[in-house]
């Protein structure tokens, strides 16, 4: 059994029955089935149900981000900005989808040579709590526009997200099985993985889970694309526009209660201004308001499991224990973790080194260009960067040195169904949004002709 608690005043919200491995197999083959129809179906098609999700979920944004914060405890403002980003999502796929996978013409000596794009079939998706529709969206608008099916096991906690977001796509019409929940613990993962009618797997969470995956996956030949989370350096240098730079900062860790893999986790200043930008770093996290997830003006809720709270306490206080100092916050109660800023942190420490998933952020002093990519470098993640500098050619010349997944120049790291999205390193392969993202699950047919 499946249950869903707020974690911001320990309500159970709703029960789910797990699925059992019979029910299981049979929503494969329902998928499966609808596939073979689905495939069939015109861009036109296509793009009229998707614009029709779109416009349900900006209907009911309301309904749709009450239960994202219900279930996991970011604030009501962020889930509904989030439902709308998922809408905009539809209509890029909707908009742009045919076009990006369009026969692309290659000269060669046959008459006439190209790539041909096909669907693969039923795609199996793993994604996480921290944005309970835009991880499932960001996915699915994609996939079921180049002729896919998806069937999704989320995290255990946002299970009515699931649901209502499996609703969203049979309210907008699409047939039924395009889109399917399955409600199963992750323990039951590698059956479907290996179910014959499964073509791949596409996942977003941790290490582990995507190592897990990938193995069953690899072993039945399947391809994956990995969205591991990261640990992004905010590179402040010198130059940079200091009351612009630390409101961008301060959104880029604050935002979601942290928990984001693009959050910016590891805060590197530059020696002659570090002092003075912790001085107003520290003013401007203070302002931000905390409380009732529930409540329009708040910034930030609570975090969406008490277990991940005491992660994050644990990675605070050995820095501290290592000569980190605690400037503002530190303290935990329940599911709430203050507003953290920890200074004096160097790359041993736990705040550096590990992926803190939540409201806490280490400042590091660099002296120079070269240190600063050093110290940004100095991680096993490789998701991205931001950096601030006024000089346009500093931050040109700086972006070759960055071994990360994105470079952003006096801007949060963000994701736009536009661009590609995704890692290196232990952040994960392979990239979602955009016209690569939509190239990742379909067989790129080589075609000659003499
Ligand atoms: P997990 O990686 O455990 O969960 C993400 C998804 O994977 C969930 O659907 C989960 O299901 C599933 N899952 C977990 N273990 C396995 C497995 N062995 N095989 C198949 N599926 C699995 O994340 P957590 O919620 O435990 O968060 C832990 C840490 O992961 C965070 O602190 C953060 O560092 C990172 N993370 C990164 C995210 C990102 O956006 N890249 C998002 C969320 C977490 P179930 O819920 O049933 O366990």
């Amino acid at each position: 059994m499946k249950e869903s608690i707020n974690p911001y005043n320990g309500d159970k919200l709703f029960n789910f029955n797990e699925l059992t491995y019979n029910e299981l197999e049979g929503k494969v083959k329902v998928a499966h089935e609808c596939y073979l129809d689905w495939k069939e179906t015109s861009y036109e098609e296509r793009t009229k149900l998707m614009y029709k999700a779109a416009e349900e979920l900006r209907n009911d944004k309301r309904k749709y981000g009450e239960i994202i914060t219900k279930e996991m405890g970011k604030p009501i403002s962020q889930a509904i900005a989030e439902v709308e980003k998922c809408a905009w999502a539809c209509e890029y796929y909707a908009e742009n989808a045919e076009n990006q996978l369009q026969d692309e013409i290659i000269e060669t000596d046959a008459e006439t040579s190209y790539v041909h794009y096909q669907p693969l079939g039923v795609i199996l998706a793993v994604m996480p709590w921290n944005y309970p529709f835009w991880q499932v969206f960001r996915f699915a608008a994609p996939n079921l526009m180049a002729g896919n099916v998806g069937i999704l096991k989320h995290a255990s906690n946002v299970m009515k997200s699931a649901e209502m977001i499996q609703e969203v796509f049979e309210n907008a019409g699409f047939p039924k099985g395009c889109f399917q929940n399955l409600i199963l613990s992750s323990d039951k993962i590698k059956s479907v993985i290996e179910n014959d009618l499964v073509k791949a797997v596409t996942l977003t969470g941790s290490k582990p889970a995507g190592s897990s995956v990938a193995s069953i996956a690899g072993e039945q030949i399947k391809k994956t694309v990995l969205e591991l989370g990261g640990s992004n350096a905010l590179v402040v240098f010198d130059d940079a526009n200091l009351d612009e730079t630390i409101e961008t900062c301060a959104t880029a860790r604050f935002q979601n209660v942290g928990q984001s893999c693009i959050a910016g986790k590891r805060l590197l200043v530059h020696k002659s201004i570090a002092e003075q930008f912790t001085k107003l770093f520290i003013e401007r996290v203070k302002r931000f308001k905390v409380g009732d997830p529930m409540e329009e003006d708040t910034y930030i809720g609570v975090m969406a499991r008490e277990d991940l709270a005491k992660d994050l306490e644990k990675q605070v206080s050995d820095s501290v224990e290592m000569g980190a100092k605690v400037v503002l916050g530190g303290n935990r109660k329940g599911t709430y973790f203050e507003p953290t800023i920890l200074s004096g942190v160097t790359a041993d420490m736990p705040i550096f080194n590990e992926e803190t998933f939540g409201p806490a952020i280490g400042i590091t002093v660099f002296d120079s260009d070269d240190e600063a990519v050093e110290l940004s470098n100095n991680s096993v993640f490789g998701l991205g960067v931001s950096i601030f500098t006024s000089d346009r050619n500093r931050a040109k010349n700086l972006i070759p040195k960055f071994n990360e997944g994105a470079v952003f120049v006096n801007e949060l790291v963000k994701s736009d169904p536009r661009l590609p999205f995704g890692g290196i390193g232990i952040s994960g392969y392979g990239r979602e949004l955009s016209s690569h993202g939509i190239k990742e699950f379909v067989n790129k047919k080589t075609v000659y002709i003499k």
